[in-house]
């Protein structure tokens, strides 16, 4: 017997980092990626973060969930995630908030978490407790009810927009 098709939107569907992350800079974005619109793919500013991933920790190995990709985690289930930008922003926290979610759901004794720098060498740590855990799992009820909306949620008012590589679909630039 053949599988149900999956579907991205059903209620079942898992939802990783990069989801959480979308929710927090735009809901829009989070409901087109998961209805397959992907600029991202091809977008420089991605491919950026890509290579300051991969050349700055060269020893650390990815831990993949399916759903998510952890960049490394350490002795004590710390979970570590590296960002190009220079600012932390409160999607990379709630990034790792839900890595440590997926984790703990799969039996490990999360500890916390670590938001890497490398451009600027700083770090931010990221408690795990009940309030981050209420937080990842408010967060993923959030996610759920976007992506289940029949229609795209309203654009972010422009200048908010910047550096989005969505902008050419939501604003034909
Ligand atoms: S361009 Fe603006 S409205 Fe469109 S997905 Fe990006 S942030 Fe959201």
């Amino acid at each position: 017997m053949s599988e149900p098709p999956h579907d991205p939107t059903g209620e079942s569907a898992q939802l990783g980092g990069v989801h959480i992350k979308y929710l927090h800079h735009c809901p829009r974005q989070l409901w087109l990626y998961t209805r397959g619109y992907r600029p991202e793919q091809r977008s420089d500013l991605v491919a950026f973060g890509e290579v300051i991933d991969d050349t700055t920790y060269t020893r650390r190995r990815d831990i993949d969930l399916g759903e998510a990709k952890i960049d490394w985690v350490t002795t004590g289930a710390i979970v570590h995630e590296t960002k190009s930008s220079r600012a932390p922003a409160p999607a990379h926290a709630a990034q790792v908030r839900h890595y440590c979610l997926l984790l703990e759901r799969r039996g490990v004794a999360v500890r916390g978490g670590v938001v890497h720098y490398p451009l600027v060498r700083r770090t931010t740590d990221v408690p795990w407790d009940a309030t981050a855990r209420a937080e990842a799992e408010a967060a993923e009820t959030r996610a759920r009810a976007v992506i289940a909306t029949p229609t795209a949620p309203d654009r972010l008012p422009r200048p908010r927009c910047r550096g989005c590589s969505y902008l050419d679909y939501c604003w034909g630039d």
